[in-house]
């Protein structure tokens, strides 16, 4: 099973006005966010996101909160043609209590693969901070590290995670003449 695995905030959607987004009327999808889950889902990709969500340690919203979010969210994917397998969230905060599943360890990574069913040679991460990247390290997978908040379809088309079939085309047909 192929695997794609997205952080959220800075990726999926703009954190660049809010820092804790758990509102809907927060919530702004990044630019190439649709376009790139729409073709992953085509491609037949299982979808996944994991995310730190320390404000429910922190106490400046609740779990349930960003469960009906991430409803929403889904929701709204799904009626254009994405799917999102599952969302991993991590509550806590080291400044409240420890815990094994924050980034930049792996833990919620494994967990995404093993209940996936994805072998890490399967399976990319995306994502915008060094704690992305570390995590991605640790569980070994390919792990692309993208601008906070940018295009994401561009930033991955150019980082050949995600083929251009138009350009490629294009390419083809240059090749001929
Ligand atoms: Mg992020
Ligand atoms: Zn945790």
């Amino acid at each position: 099973m192929k695997l794609a695995i997205f952080d959220r905030d800075g990726v999926i959607d703009d954190n660049s006005v809010c820092y804790y987004v758990y509102r809907k009327e927060d919530f702004k999808f990044n630019p190439g966010v649709v376009h790139t889950l729409v073709h992953l889902t085509r491609q037949g990709y299982c979808i996944a996101v994991v995310s730190n969500q320390s404000g429910i340690a922190k106490g400046v919203y609740t779990l349930q909160d960003v469960n009906i979010l991430h409803d929403w969210m889904t929701d709204e994917l799904a009626r254009q043609g994405a799917v999102i397998q599952r969302i991993y969230v991590c509550p806590h905060h080291p400044s409240v209590s420890n815990c094994l599943c924050r980034k930049p360890q792996p833990l919620l990574l494994e967990k995404a693969m093993s209940e996936m069913g994805a072998k890490p040679e399967e399976t990319f991460f995306v994502g915008d901070s060094d704690t992305d990247i570390k995590a991605g390290a640790a569980a070994g997978i390919r792990t692309i590290k993208v601008e906070p908040n940018g295009d994401l379809y561009r930033q991955l088309r150019e980082q050949g995670v995600i083929e251009d079939r138009g350009k490629r085309i294009e390419e083809s047909l240059k090749s001929k003449v």
